[in-house]
């Protein structure tokens, strides 16, 4: 008989400012062990350089290192790209990119940053790197949620509730004809 995983590490991953941090809150004040991508990286040495003030990290180098120093049962890891860090299960959460642009421009970015952000998340690419894994991939819209609301639907995923299947999101047709205002800087 093959022995049960030693931890399970969950990914919650999506474009910047869908609500990862924030939500990793919550997740904290409710007693789970979450870890950011970030945080990791620094702590192990993975991080590789910098690039328009985003940190560089050498994935598959701290994939390899967290599988020996995660000692927990269950742990999270936040950040945007958690999910290419060998997770057993990857939670991407999604935001309606009209509202994802307020987001990044309350956040002081450049216009060129935040549209690129807001294209990625327009046309899904956390979504398919998260399924080109092959792991487990759930989604979860939380454009309407609050960060309780949103650990709410994690806690919900973990025990096996249906209705977080991958593919329930379609920016383009929410967004309709906006999406030429949207692409303007
Ligand atoms: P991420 O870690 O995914 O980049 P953050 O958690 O830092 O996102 O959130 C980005 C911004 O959006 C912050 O200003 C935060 O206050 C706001 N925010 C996060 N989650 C929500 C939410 N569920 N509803 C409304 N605003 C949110
Ligand atoms: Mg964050």
């Amino acid at each position: 008989m093959m022995n049960p995983p030693v931890s399970e590490v969950i990914a919650i991953t999506g474009t910047p400012g869908v609500g990862k941090t924030s939500v990793a809150g919550v997740l904290r004040r409710r007693g789970y062990v979450v870890y950011s991508v970030n945080e990791l990286a620094e702590r192990f040495g993975c991080i590789i350089g910098e690039e328009e003030g985003c940190k560089v990290v050498d994935v598959d180098r701290l994939a390899e290192i967290l599988r020996n120093e995660i000692k927990e049962d269950r742990v999270f890891i936040e950040g945007h790209l958690s999910h290419l860090l060998n997770p057993d299960l990857i939670i991407v959460l999604r935001c309606n990119p009209l509202i994802l642009k307020e987001r990044l421009k309350r956040r002081g970015w450049d216009d060129e940053k935040i549209l690129e952000n807001v294209e990625a998340e327009i046309v899904d690419v956390i979504l398919m790197e998260s399924l080109e894994t092959g792991k487990k991939v759930y989604e979860i819209d939380a454009t309407d949620m609050s960060p309780e609301e949103i650990a709410d639907a994690i806690e919900e995923i973990l025990e096996g509730k249906e209705g977080y299947k991958p593919g329930g999101v379609d920016w383009i047709s929410v967004i309709g004809d906006e999406i030429e205002r949207l692409m303007r800087r």
